[in-house]
């Protein structure tokens, strides 16, 4: 990859090497091989950045949101034109399939569409005559210099729930992406060139802990949207707040998933295998538990034990494959650990995916599908964030305690039902404790119109990414009250 040896940051419209020599390598997680080095930039190159956002602010804030979309529109035009090459990288340094790698493209597309809508979604409001002669009305200004930083399983999607409001909003913005899948960003940001976006609205700082330390502490970054595990989720958002910055900061995740006896098992069991394998189970929304009631028991239980071992597990470039590695050695061991655990617990393995060969892919971090059953409810599987191909099948007996489990979770990421019975959805939408809901949805991804909404430990903060919530985090309202008489005439 040409000049990707050693990664740049991006920083006031130019491409610049870190002053530290620092740094980690980039590698294939299904061949182990190094695509690149990813500087860990210090303190200094974070304030560069946020001194180029802040000089960039005071002209950005004052171009109009009409011409302020333009660049988001060339944008969209440069990711269409370009997204097998940015989809092919996300493959690459994540390990996704290229499809799965395509679809996470189109989601971050989508938002860019919606925050072309910006001109609209930015008003205010007006009222005539709060008291005789006098008018009152309520105008939303951006913020200042914002900051994102992401997680390793979405490069390309993840900072898009936030980086286009931010802008389209009027606010400059840094960016720093994990430094395990750098790659993709930094392809973006080459494409954000070319849209000739003025120099210090975007910029792109790679690093890890030191730099995201950085940005908690420097005193003109106003805004911070975080996307990361929980332990790191909490911490950015008390670090934030404790100096006085908007946090929005999403965390882990433990997705519940229940079944009933009167699910159609078919398509329950395919939408069911992808959102428990797809992406490896490295998605926030992967489903993570699947709780079967009644008779639901035996037919789920049969059918996902033949959709786990007929899935097709390998390096994500290559056709056919429905699967491929987790992201590190470490993330591999860490999961063939918890399942041992599970078994530890007291579970069965129906279908154990440890320590799997891939002809031709040896060095990979790969695991086959692994299906878990007789898991016991209160133990730690039952608990603790995966983030691995691993589906832990528990039985209960009524709807009532397959709901009251899901409510005693950490997390409140996503929870979802499978079922015909409309009485028995609105029961679980409305009861279930979490912020996205799937009724016969197996992954319930908000569209980009929508807030991405976890709860409780899955989400530190009260405005969520995306949609309408993404515009008022990254504004702030201003209401004027104004009396304009004329004092020459009598009304
Ligand atoms: P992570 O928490 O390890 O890293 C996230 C970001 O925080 C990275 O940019 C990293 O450099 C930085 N970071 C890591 N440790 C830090 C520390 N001690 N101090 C300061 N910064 C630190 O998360 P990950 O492994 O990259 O991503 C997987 C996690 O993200 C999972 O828990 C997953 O559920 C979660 N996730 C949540 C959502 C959501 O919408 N809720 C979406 C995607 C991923």
């Amino acid at each position: 990859m040409e000049s990707l040896t050693v990664l740049q940051n991006y920083i006031n419209g130019v491409w610049t090497a870190a002053s530290t020599s620092d740094a980690l390598e980039v590698t294939n997680p299904a061949t182990a091989e190094v695509l690149a080095r990813v500087p860990l930039s210090s303190m200094v190159e974070l304030d560069q950045a946020a001194q180029a956002a802040a000089n960039a602010f005071q002209s950005w804030r004052r171009t109009p949101a009409t011409d302020r979309v333009q660049f988001l529109f060339q944008l969209k035009i440069l990711l269409e034109e370009n997204i097998d090459d940015l989809a092919r990288t996300i493959t690459l340094e994540c390990g996704k399939t290229l499809t799965e790698s395509q679809g996470e493209l189109r989601r971050a597309i989508e938002n860019v569409e919606i925050a072309c809508g910006i001109p609209i979604l930015m008003q205010g409001y007006t009222s005539e005559d709060i008291a005789r002669g006098i008018d009152e009305f309520m105008i939303r200004q951006p913020i200042g210099v914002t900051a994102i930083i992401a997680p390793f399983n979405f490069p390309g999607m993840i900072p898009f729930w936030f980086m286009p409001y931010a802008i389209a909003c009027g606010n400059t913005c840094i960016i720093k992406p994990s430094e395990r899948v750098p790659l993709t960003m930094h392809k973006v940001f080459q494409l954000l060139e070319k849209t000739g976006l003025p120099a210090g609205v975007l910029n792109l700082v790679n690093g890890s802990k030191q730099v995201v330390d950085a940005i908690l502490d420097h005193p003109t970054i106003r805004a911070i949207s975080f996307v990361g595990s929980t332990p790191v989720a909490r911490y950015v958002y008390s670090r934030a707040a404790a100096n006085g910055k908007r946090a929005q900061c999403q965390g882990g995740a433990k997705n519940p998933v229940i079944v009933l006896p009167d699910a159609d098992i078919d398509m329950t069991t395919r939408i069911m295998a992808d959102s428990a394998f797809g992406c490896a189970g490295q998605r926030c929304l992967a489903a993570s538990v699947a709780i079967t009631v009644g008779s639901a028991r035996q037919l789920f239980t049969d059918a996902m034990v033949a959709a786990a071992e007929s899935r097709q597990v390998g390096f994500g470039l290559n056709a056919g494959v429905q699967m491929g590695p987790v992201i590190t050695p470490q993330s591999k061991t860490r999961i063939e650990g918890l399942i041992q655990q599970g078994v530890a617990e007291g579970a069965t393995v129906l279908v154990d995916g440890r320590h799997p060969v891939i002809p031709g892919y040896e060095q990979g971090n790969f695991l086959r599908p692994t299906v878990l059953q007789n898991v016991d409810p209160e133990g730690q599987i039952a608990k603790t964030e995966i983030f691995g191909p691993v589906l832990s099948l528990i039985h209960l007996d009524t709807i009532e305690a397959a709901i009251a489990l899901v409510n005693r979770g950490q997390y409140g990421n996503m929870a979802c039902l499978f079922t015909s019975s409309g009485a028995a959805a609105r029961k679980f939408r409305y009861e279930a404790e979490a912020g996205n809901i799937g009724i016969n949805i197996g992954v319930a991804a908000p569209m980009a119109f929508f807030p991405f909404s976890g709860w409780k430990d899955s989400f530190f903060g009260d405005l969520h990414g995306q949609g309408q919530q993404a515009i008022e985090f990254f504004t702030q309202t201003k209401v004027i009250v104004e009396r304009w008489q004329d004092w020459t005439r009598q009304f």
